[in-house]
């Protein structure tokens, strides 16, 4: 291995464990949000299970509560890879905020922040 790579990257993740160290919780934090980025890549692979009522989901022409849970993971992370805020794809989806945000963290992605993202009145 060459380089040096700071740790809290999945490439440091892997220099502990080529070296045998006990790897630190920055990388065993990152190892888990590459982990989940590759699961989540491979699911979009794969399609949604439901592909018309996930379309219409995607559009907004159909509540996210409708779907299927991964096909709902899958419509909150192709959300989220477009830059939306928890708040807004919460609105496109139906779903609350809450809910929004604990399947997002569930697919180890950190919210997206916008310096003027819009709030309720
Ligand atoms: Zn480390």
């Amino acid at each position: 291995m060459t380089g040096n790579p700071a740790c809290g990257t999945e490439q440091a993740y892997q220099r502990h464990r080529y070296r045998n160290q006990v790897t630190c919780r920055r990388c065993c934090d990152a190892h888990a949000v590459h982990v989940a980025n590759w699961r989540a890549e491979a699911a979009i692979d794969a399609g949604p299970i439901e592909p018309g009522r996930y379309r219409r989901a995607l559009a907004g022409d159909e509540p996210a509560e409708a779907l299927l849970h991964p096909d709902r993971a899958r419509l909150v992370l192709i959300l989220h890879t477009r830059g939306l805020p928890d708040a807004h794809i919460a609105s496109h989806t139906r779903m609350t905020t809450y809910t929004t945000a604990r399947i997002r963290s569930s697919l180890g992605l950190a919210a997206n922040r916008r310096a003027t993202e819009e709030r309720p009145a």
